[in-house]
């Protein structure tokens, strides 16, 4: 494992940005006790007959942060690093981010603790299925619809939509998004973070009055969020100078051939190596002096220790909670523009709203309608947010959970409390 690990706990994070959104809403003290913390919180152990027969015990989680808005919406995790902690963090910044794209859902998030790269497929498979069946009383179309995260993907989805639908008698796709297309899966899902990513991205370029063409960009995480960002933005003209996975970083100051680096990497699994880059420190990557910085991969890659060596003008968040608060202080100093994740990497969700509002019409839609529709919410997202930091003098992390906040507390304000 490479560079930026955990320093700061996610979920101490997402309060803090939580409290300072809050207080610059003026929110009442009783909304915050109602909003702030997670509806459901459950941890399940999920054992599994591994391939040389033994029963490894795994430790999972679902948790849902907000129901306020429609049903719990957010992905599935699979990493040794999986905390608690973490799903809760995550879950509620699904919260938010639902609310900032205005779609109508809350926030979950799910996770396990394991190491999907040590495991066979039919591990993967028999631990997703079980802990499929351990969630299953929380989840459903009309409840909590999962979807894929980090080191999970449309087969992982294929598995829970199968186990559920076993599990209830009959198929019910709507009950995960980021299906494989042939089980009810949208067009454009599989991209669709990357894309909200670069949509974003255009709107901040637009507003600094930078460029893309000729942009010089830097990619920590070639996975899905920061590959297709990536293939993107160097197809309108962008120059990828830089990018990392797990496994290494490389560098090239003419620009990586983003087409070509993804085939390698969908062949070898890794980006080092890749012919006419140069190996470069993780470290370096993110201090290198860009136009463009998009941190793709885990949380607290910026941190209050590194912050200052960042060179970017634009910090464009494919990844969730990639920089603490610590960071977001010294980066406004610094006068850098952050796209923060909540509305960076909301794509994701809105494209897997889309899927679910297709499943349960049973109608499906082209790719560019997708696209289309996509890049409305995105840049309508932008422009609100754009509007409170500007009006309200107020970082654009800040402006982006005061509208997702408030949106939230709106909807329990109308709602009231039960009983
Ligand atoms: P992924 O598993 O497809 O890719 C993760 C990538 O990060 C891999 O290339 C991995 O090698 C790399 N990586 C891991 N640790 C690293 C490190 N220390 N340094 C550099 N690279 C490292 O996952 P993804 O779906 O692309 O998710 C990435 C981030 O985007 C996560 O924070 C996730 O929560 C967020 N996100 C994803 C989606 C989605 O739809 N996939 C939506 C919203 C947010």
């Amino acid at each position: 494992m490479l560079a930026t690990k955990l320093v700061d706990n996610a979920y101490d994070v997402a309060l803090e940005n939580f409290d300072s959104a809050a207080d610059a809403l003026g929110l009442d003290n009783d909304t915050r006790e109602m909003i702030k913390f997670p509806e459901r919180v459950l941890t399940v152990t999920v054992p599994v007959r591994m391939d040389d027969g033994h029963i490894h015990r795994f430790e999972a989680y679902r948790v849902q942060h907000s129901t306020a808005r429609g049903p719990a919406k957010g992905g599935i995790r699979f990493h040794p690093q999986v905390t608690l902690d973490e799903v809760k963090a995550l879950a509620t910044w699904m919260t938010w981010k639902c609310a900032v794209v205005n779609i109508p859902f809350g926030g979950g998030k799910g996770g396990i603790t394991c190491d999907p790269k040590h495991m066979s497929q039919g591990e993967l498979e028999r631990m997703t299925r079980r802990y499929t069946s351990a969630i299953l009383p929380l989840i459903g179309p009309d409840q909590d619809i999962p979807a894929p995260d980090v080191y999970t993907n449309s087969q992982t989805m294929a598995w829970i939509m199968d186990t559920y639908s076993m599990t209830k008698g009959y198929t019910i796709p709507g009950v995960v998004t980021g299906k494989p297309i042939s089980l009810g899966g949208s067009l454009g899902r599989n991209e669709a973070t990357g894309r909200g990513c670069f949509y974003t991205i255009q709107c901040a370029c637009e507003h600094l009055d930078i460029p893309l063409k000729g942009a010089t960009v830097a990619v920590q995480g070639f996975g899905n969020a920061g590959s297709i960002a990536a293939q993107l933005l160097h197809e309108a003209g962008a120059r990828i100078i830089a990018v990392s996975d797990s496994t290494g970083c490389i560098y090239n100051r003419d620009g990586l051939d983003i087409p070509e680096l993804m085939h390698m990497k969908e062949i070898t699994g890794h980006v080092y190596g890749f012919p006419g880059s140069e190996p470069i420190e993780p470290a370096a990557l993110l201090a290198l002096k860009c136009d463009i910085l998009v941190p793709a991969a885990l949380e607290n890659a910026v941190t209050g220790e590194n912050a200052n060596t960042i060179g970017a003008r634009i910090i464009a968040e494919a990844a969730n909670g990639p920089l603490t608060p610590a960071a977001d202080r010294i980066l406004e100093a610094k006068g850098a523009f952050v796209i923060p994740d909540i509305l960076c990497n909301a794509g994701g969700v809105t494209v897997s709203y889309f899927e679910w509002v297709q499943d349960e019409q049973h109608l499906f839609w082209e790719a560019q309608d997708v696209y289309n529709r996509l890049e409305k919410v995105m840049k309508t997202s932008f422009k609100d947010v754009l509007k409170i930091h500007i009006d309200r003098n107020v970082s654009m992390r800040i402006a982006a959970n005061m509208l997702g906040i408030g949106r939230v507390a709106e909807a329990i304000h109308l709602r009231g409390i039960y009983p």
